[in-house]
This record gives C-alpha cells, sequence and structure tokens, in this order.
C-alpha cells in the first residue's frame, strides 16, 4: 500500500480496519508497533509502521452540533469533507479548511495543516476535547486547553490514538473567492503587510521565476471588506475561472469570479467531488516568521531559476500565531513557503538543501506531513519545544508502541523506535 502521492510504500501488510473500540483495544493491547494511517496524504514516512497499520474510517461518526458550547464530537477518522458538508448542512461551519478537503480532521491537524489567513491559526487549534487510546488499550480524557491537549493537538502520532475528537465549530457563512493576475514582487515585498492583509484568506501562486506573483487568490467572506474590485496592487481581476497552473482546466477548483458560496465550497482551492491538484506530485513546506517573509522571498527568488523547472508551482500563504508547543506558528504570525514539486525525488531532494541553508537565516521550519532534509539537530533549533512532545509521548507510551521510523530517527533523537 501507498500513500496518496505514491512515493511513500508502507512498511508493513499488516493493515486493519476495527469497528469498535473494542476491536480497537484488543489491537493496540496486542501490537508491538502501531499507528494510525489518516488519509495518507502526507508525503513522509510520518505514518509509516514496521508491524501494525489500523484505520479508523469506521470511527466516522459525527454528532450534532452544540450551539452552546460551539463544538461537535467526531470520531478519529472523520476527514474534513465529510465534516464540512454535515456543518454545512446544519448550519455551522469551522473556521478554515486546508487546500482540499480529502484529508482526515486528526491526521492534518497531527502535522499543523493550515490553510490561510492572517488572522487564521492553523486546523490544530480547532481541537477541543479529546480521548486518546494509550498503549495498554486504556482511553484517556484531555480537556481542552490543558498543556496535554496543547502538545497532543500537533502530537504527529506520537502521543496515542484519538478515538474521538470536540472541534470548535460557528455558525455558517458565505465566501466570495476572487483570482488576480500578475502581482508585481516588487509590490508585494514592498508593501507585504498591506497586501498579505487582503481578505479572509490569501494565496499567492508562483514559481518565482519572472517579476510577477502568477496569481492571487483572495477569499472574503460575504460583509467582509474586501470587494472584489478590477485591479489589486497592480494585479489584474481574473476574468475567468483559472486552477493554480494555468494551463489545467480548473472545472475541479471551488467557484471564483466572486460568486459567493458556502465556505465548505470556497475555502479549500479544490472541490470535494474531485480528485483534486495534479495527479502524482511531492511536497515541501516551511514556515518564516511573518516579520522575516520579505527577505526569505528575495533569497527563494534568487533559486528562482535552480527550482522552477521541478516545479508545479509554489504558494506562498499566511497562518496566525497560537499556544501549541508543535505548532510552526507557536508565540509568531508565520508565512508558509509552500512547493508543488513535479514526481522528480533525486532532483526534489538535491534542491532541497539548498532551499533549507537559504531560508536558515530566518530559522525556517518544516511542515511535518511533508518532504524535508533537516537534520534532527536543526529541527529541534527551530521546533525548541520538541523536547516537550518527546517526553509526554515517553511519559504515555514507554515502550514505544506509537513510535516509528520517522519519529525515531528524523524527529526525536535518543528514543528507542
Ligand atoms: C494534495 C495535497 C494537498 C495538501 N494541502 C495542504 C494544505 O493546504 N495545508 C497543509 O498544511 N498541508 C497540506 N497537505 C498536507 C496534509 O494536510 C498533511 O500531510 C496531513 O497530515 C494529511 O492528513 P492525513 O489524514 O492524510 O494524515 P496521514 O498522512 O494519514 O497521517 C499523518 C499523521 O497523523 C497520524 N494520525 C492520523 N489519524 C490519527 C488518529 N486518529 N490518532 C492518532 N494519530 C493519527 C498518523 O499516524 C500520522 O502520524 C496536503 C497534502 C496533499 C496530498
Amino acid at each position: 500500500m501507498k500513500n496518496w502521492a505514491g512515493n511513500v510504500t508502507f512498511g508493513t501488510e499488516r493493515h486493519v480496519m476495527p469497528g469498535t473500540i473494542d476491536e480497537l483495544s484488543e489491537l493496540v493491547s496486542r501490537s508491538p508497533k502501531i499507528k494510525v494511517q489518516g488519509s495518507k496524504h502526507s508525503f513522509n514516512t510520518i505514518a509509516d509502521s514496521s508491524d501494525t497499520l489500523v484505520s479508523l474510517k469506521k470511527f466516522d461518526q459525527i454528532g450534532e452540533p452544540d450551539p452552546e458550547t460551539r463544538s461537535v464530537r467526531i470520531g478519529g477518522g472523520v476527514t474534513y469533507g465529510e465534516l464540512a458538508v454535515h456543518l454545512q448542512e446544519r448550519g455551522w461551519a469551522v473556521s478554515n479548511l486546508a487546500s482540499l478537503p480529502h484529508i482526515s480532521v486528526i491526521g492534518a491537524c497531527a502535522t499543523a495543516t493550515h490553510g490561510s489567513g492572517r488572522t487564521n491559526k492553523n486546523l490544530s487549534n480547532q481541537l477541543l476535547d479529546l480521548e486518546v487510546m494509550g498503549q495498554d488499550g486504556n482511553i484517556r480524557q484531555i480537556a481542552a486547553g490543558s498543556p496535554e491537549a496543547k502538545l497532543a493537538a500537533v502530537g504527529l502520532g506520537a502521543i496515542g490514538l484519538i478515538t474521538t475528537a470536540t472541534v470548535r465549530i460557528e455558525p455558517t457563512y458565505q465566501v466570495q473567492q476572487w483570482v488576480y493576475e500578475d502581482l508585481p514582487f516588487d509590490v508585494l515585498t514592498s508593501y507585504f503587510d498591506a497586501v498579505s492583509s487582503h481578505g479572509y484568506s490569501l494565496s499567492l501562486f508562483t514559481k518565482w521565476t519572472g517579476d510577477t506573483v502568477d496569481q492571487m487568490w483572495v477569499k472574503e467572506r460575504t460583509g467582509g471588506l474586501f470587494e472584489g474590485r478590477s485591479e489589486c496592487f497592480g494585479a489584474k481581476r481574473a476574468t475567468e475561472k483559472l486552477h493554480p497552473l494555468k494551463e489545467m482546466d480548473p472545472v475541479n477548483c471551488t467557484d471564483q469570479l466572486g460568486v459567493p458560496g458556502p465556505w465548505s465550497e470556497r475555502l479549500a482551492h479544490f472541490k470535494l467531488e474531485f480528485t483534486p491538484s495534479a495527479g502524482e506530485e511531492l511536497q515541501s513546506e516551511f514556515f518564516v516568521d511573518f516579520k522575516c517573509a520579505t527577505e526569505a522571498i528575495t533569497a527563494l527568488r534568487k533559486l528562482g531559476s535552480e527550482l522552477a523547472p521541478l516545479l508545479f508551482v509554489s504558494e506562498i500563504r499566511f497562518v496566525a500565531a497560537d499556544d501549541l508547543p508543535m505548532s510552526p506558528a507557536y508565540s509568531t504570525d508565520i508565512v508558509a513557503l509552500h512547493f508543488t514539486w513535479r514526481p522528480m525525488w533525486d532532483q526534489v531532494r538535491a534542491v532541497l538543501p539548498k532551499i533549507e541553508a537559504a531560508l536558515a537565516p530566518f530559522g525556517a521550519r518544516p511542515h511535518f506531513g511533508k518532504l524535508f532534509t533537516m537534520s534532527p539537530t536543526r529541527l529541534a533549533e527551530v521546533y525548541p519545544r520538541i523536547s516537550e512532545l518527546k517526553a509526554y509521548a515517553h511519559e504515555v507510551d514507554p515502550e514505544g508502541k506509537f513510535m516509528n521510523e520517522f519519529l525515531t530517527n528524523r524527529v526525536f533523537t535518543n528514543r528507542q523506535s
């Protein structure tokens, strides 16, 4: 079995899909090693196991939204697509989505998956109370806001099997989406604060070459400040629907041209009912503090001629600061510098250290679900609170049942796999 991108072949043939908590508990108790497979959208081996891989697809229950607590209870296998349809039908919403809705909620949060928007935190901040199955097969409750909940929200799959979560919700809202073309790079870097504040969610697509950012996707909540005028910082409003890769048919993209629609059909770039993106691809992403962003962008443009032949496209997004120790936005607003690579791993592997070196002065942190070459020593410098997750994982899982090769060798050091 392979991951979504096809670049990872999982290291075990033992794939199990239990249907009840008792079955899951028994499986956990008797497995020497076990990992949950979410929707398999990570590009590295974070979800791999040398022994047992468990799918929680049958843990797909979604409760009724609770207007008092503004939360909804979900099973550990629910995807954002399923949650979005359920909430929208009942007049509720979550605050943000990633670029596609097909990913599982818990798997996405485990790697600090994010959408965009200067005031939007990554998706892990939507998690409240958690029920987690430990190495003995028993469930422990983790209360929202506790130190454990903050570590577990971006837990990298290291702290147990999350069987149930409550998710923060809000009343439904409408979103309009406009795409602009050819935003001059010098305008972007000169007026970075103003440009990046546009809309509820903003994505900039580029290949790092030329003088302009190819596309600027602005998503605004109806009644918001952005009005979709014909020009924005020198970029021209598109007159037809576009795919981030201009040569591709935009049929699978969410509606644009300012047509209002529910959040569930606008916040992701790709529609739930279509296969997203360009098919076979690889992804990497690095996060820098907002205040370093223009220098980081300038550094990447210097690598443009080397990057462009390997890229389908790059995307620049914005994530608000939070207080989750393993979040790349811990205590600081960040800019996300994302790379959708052609499936050319040898060349991508060769260029990643150059990107990491170019972004090192800005303390760049990699996305935990994507491809990077950074050493664990450097990772611990840019994620200084890794040691807290490591200690917590050791406390709740002293035998290392939920560890795998990725966690042991790439993230935590001196921890038995
Ligand atoms: C086409 C595409 C677009 C993407 N777009 C974005 C984007 O817009 N923004 C972004 O930030 N990222 C994006 N990503 C990356 C993606 O969101 C992350 O890799 C995310 O972790 C994938 O979720 P998943 O359910 O597939 O998790 P998996 O890859 O299956 O698992 C990730 C981790 O979560 C753990 N896990 C899963 N479920 C549970 C559970 N119930 N209990 C305990 N541990 C669990 C797994 O064991 C593993 O450690 C994209 C990926 C793809 C392929």
